[in-house]
């Protein structure tokens, strides 16, 4: 087997899959957040308004994609799931139009998955922690592709933003859900710029960058860089911006980590297969601790 994300597209494109403005509980204008991302380097941005479909064509420019989307929720007094759909050209009719979220029945979170699969929109599952999740709350949903492993805003609001585990968890059930690392940002002060995606895709349209994440030719961060994720034959390797720590989580067996020694860094790390690994991916964390995350490679025998 042989793969290397380097290789899948020829540009590495920074975004944010989910963010709030003026639109619902943001406290910035759409034009601003565009504009605040942009000159942060950012390449697209994904605006999620509460329960309204946003198609903000008008904002994009030369260099910036703004990708259709909206955040759906349940209502809280059952408990709460929100989910974000990104949404695709067809969304261009339906800017500004409110989303009726199911709010009673059964299982009521897999009818609100159901209901934006509806809408030709990408589905990624939401801050389960902050959202007061366990597991077993969400094991049995199904109809995501994107999970949200790091939830800035969240683990900048009230620590609530971590998820790596239950995404281990639906892994090793064998669901395929890529991880992302987002920023869930209501304005352009702390909780923003602190989760992001790396899209690795030829042409920053909507049509590209949705495909990319459909397919997990991503990594997601905090901080560090992957530069190179890829496999070949028995060996997974890494190539990354300087860190002090690589862990490569697999299962099963237990993966391996990898450490620099004290005042050195390191940029590049090897796992060897032992055989039998469902899955490797990595997590790169540099010296102040902060985390990027590789999407699994997934192996066929386990
Ligand atoms: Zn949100």
């Amino acid at each position: 087997m042989k793969f290397a994300l380097s290789e899948v597209g020829r540009h590495w494109w920074k975004g944010n899959l989910h963010s709030h403005t003026t639109i619902s509980d943001g406290r910035a204008e759409p034009a601003a957040m565009v504009e605040h991302y942009r000159d942060a380097g950012w390449n697209f941005l994904a605006i999620t308004d509460h329960r309204t479909f946003g198609f903000h064509e008008s904002l994009q420019g030369d260099a910036f994609l703004v990708l259709p989307g909206l955040e759906g929720d349940i209502n809280p007094d059952v408990g709460t799931h929100h989910v974000v759909a990104l949404g695709d050209a067809s969304w261009r009719e339906k800017h500004g139009r409110p989303y009726q979220s199911p709010q009673a029945g059964e299982n009521v979170g897999q009818a609100l998955l159901d209901s934006l699969g509806a809408e030709q929109a990408l589905t990624m599952y939401c801050h389960p922690v902050w959202s007061r999740r366990e597991f077993a709350d969400i094991e049995n949903l199904q109809g995501f592709s994107l999970f949200e492993i790091y939830n800035h805003g969240c683990e900048y609001g009230n620590r609530t933003g971590l998820a790596v585990l239950y995404w281990d968890s639906l892994l090793r059930r064998g669901r395929k859900v890529w991880g992302t690392a987002v920023d869930d940002s209501h304005s352009m002060e702390g909780d923003s710029l602190g989760g992001w995606v790396m899209v690795r895709s030829d042409h920053l349209t909507t049509d590209g960058v949705l495909a990319a994440l459909r397919a997990g030719h991503f990594y997601s961060s905090a901080g560090p860089e992957i530069l190179e994720w890829a496999v070949d034959g028995d060996e997974v390797y890494v190539q990354c911006s300087p860190v002090c720590s690589i862990h490569f989580v697999a299962w099963e067996p237990h993966g391996r980590s990898v450490h620099a020694e004290p005042g050195q860094r390191l940029t590049e790390a090897v796992y060897r297969r032992r055989g039998g690994e469902g899955f490797v991916r990595v997590e790169c964390v540099d010296s102040k601790g902060r985390t990027a995350w590789s999407n699994p490679i997934f192996f066929a025998e386990a």
